[in-house]
């Protein structure tokens, strides 16, 4: 049997991913490794560790399928965006990789956002200007890492770091470079004025080249361990945020992705960027003529599990007892109550936002409380402030870029039907869920085959993704909850201030 792998180095582990020429999974490896927190607005990762993870588990699932009898016909590469680290001219770390988490530079954002060339680089670099980005990561180190700036001979992310080490070439896709806050995405070169607010010159990054480039004769060294020909094809792919657009398929005209994991994001794919005056959405790029729009929320399934580690100590020893799933509990109690929790609004704001309001600061709410509500209307009202926050940001990209007609729905809330069910009514549109959702890997796969000349085109994907169940709107339902999302998005507008107050008292 034929087959590649799709791999894809995220935040909490790498996933290397064997499919066959049908997109079915035949193996996989997933290597966890952890965030380093030297501070407390400080994420990193360390990117030996990293690259470590990236051999091991093509290495694993590699030597499952050669014992099969099975063929590689080349790897393919998804990796987390956002992350930027300083190497030297052997491509030894100076730094570790600052991740997307990081917000050690938001004084910076802050400034880079209200300068006069802000707007007009969010405009042709199409990433918000947030300390997530390696554009106001760079501003920060400038001032704060002289020496090791001084010295650096690249920066780079973890996708840059693996590849030299692979191929000895410093090279950057398209994808990756289009959510650094340097690329321009109209244009596809490092952008004149980014370079300037970073204070690098172009030298100082790698060669963008496309997300279907292969590369061939791996370091023979990596090769021996991984167990695999020299002569390997290794397509660079793109991001793992618009892969798991391919991989959802979720790629035509009218369909969005929505993801709800740890954090959430919506996403289109549009054949040319559309930045949104207002700076709500971004756009980055899958290929040369497909981009990707949308925008993150930082309070995503994490909300949930919040509840359950801090208020839910019964459910977890009665869930244990009966050997199920705690969010199995929690969800059942959540659905003795109807839409709108009768009248109980979240804003899920714990981690502070990002799409639509970009704001660090602002909190979580409970509001409308009274003495009828009770354990199961806050748990209710919690998932629907979850939706909430990503329908804020579906709105916005619906104004950016057209109507959605259909949701393809992925990440750990797909376990939860009444949260699917939910999502489907606040939006009034079908959700659709994929069978399989590791869908950044199989986006990363069905690249690689267009890379190697297997599928003609990226809509071939459809082939490859059966679809397991479809949600649909029910229209009452939307009713009722739109009139609690007004006001959901009023207290936003109205407690703005009062979150920077109460910022100012915490920790
Ligand atoms: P990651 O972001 O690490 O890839 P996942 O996609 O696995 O995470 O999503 C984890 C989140 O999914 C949890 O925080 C939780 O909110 C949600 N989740 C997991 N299982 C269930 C379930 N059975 N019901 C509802 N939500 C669930």
């Amino acid at each position: 049997m034929e087959y590649l792998i799709g791999l894809d180095i995220g935040t909490s582990s790498t996933k290397a991913i064997a499919f066959d020429l049908l997109g079915n999974v035949i193996s996989k490896c997933n290597i966890g490794y952890p965030i380093l927190n030297p501070k407390s607005s400080w994420s990193e990762q360390d990117p030996g560790e990293m690259f470590e993870a990236v051999i091991n588990s093509i290495k694993s699932v590699a030597s499952e399928n050669t014992k099969k009898g099975n063929k590689l016909l080349g790897v393919s590469f998804s990796s987390a965006m956002h992350g930027i680290m300083a190497v030297n001219e052997n491509g030894d770390k100076l730094t570790d990789c600052i991740i997307w988490a990081d917000t050690r530079s938001v004084e910076y954002s802050e400034r880079i956002k209200n300068s006069k060339i802000g707007h007009e680089i969010y405009m042709r670099t199409g990433t918000p200007i947030h300390p997530m980005s390696p554009l106001c990561k760079l501003a920060w180190m400038k001032d704060n890492m002289e020496l090791i700036f001084k010295k650096t001979y690249k920066f780079i992310s973890i996708k840059e770091y693996v590849f030299f080490k692979l191929f000895r070439k410093y090279v950057v896709d398209y994808s990756i470079a289009s959510a650094t806050g340097l690329f321009d995405i109209y244009d596809f070169q490092w952008n004149k004025n980014s370079l300037q607010v970073a204070g690098i010159s172009e030298d100082k990054l790698s060669t963008p080249v496309s997300p279907t480039q292969v590369f061939k004769g791996l370091d023979k060294k990596y090769a021996d361990l991984m167990g695999i020909d020299i002569e390997t094809p290794f397509i660079i792919g793109g991001s793992d945020g618009c892969l798991a657009n391919l991989g959802a398929n979720a790629i035509k005209p009218g369909d969005a992705a929505v993801t709800i994991g740890t954090s959430g994001a919506i996403r289109i794919i549009a054949d040319k960027p559309k930045n949104d005056e207002s700076e709500r959405i971004f756009s980055y790029i899958l290929t040369e003529n497909r981009f990707v729009l949308g925008g993150p929320v930082n309070n995503g399934g994490i909300i949930f599990r919040w509840f359950r580690d801090n208020f839910s100590q019964l459910e977890v020893t009665r869930a244990e007892t009966l050997g199920i799933d705690t969010y199995e509990l929690l969800t059942k109690e959540a659905s003795k109550v109807p839409a709108r929790s009768n009248g109980l609004i979240f804003l899920p704001y714990l981690l502070g936002e990002r799409a639509p309001h970009w704001d660090a600061n602002s909190k979580g709410v409970f509001f409308g409380i009274n003495i009828t509500h009770k354990r199961e209307h806050f748990l209710r009202a919690l998932l629907e402030g979850v939706i909430f926050g990503v329908y804020s940001v579906g709105k916005a990209l619906e104004e950016t870029t057209g109507n959605i007609d259909t949701i393809y729905a992925t990440g750990g809330f797909v376990r939860s039907e009444l949260w699917v069910q939910m999502l489907a009514d606040v939006f009034n549109k079908k959700v659709v869920i994929a069978e399989s959702y590791e869908s950044s890997c199989l986006g990363a796969v069905v690249l690689g085959m267009k890379a190697i000349g297997l599928i003609d085109n990226i809509e071939q994907v459809e082939k490859l993704v059966p679809i397991s169940k479809t949600f649909k709107p029910d229209i009452k339902n939307h009713e009722v909850y739109m009139k609690t999302f007004e006001i959901y998005e009023r207290l936003y507008i109205k407690l703005k201030d009062e979150f920077v107050s109460i910022s100012l008292l915490q920790k």
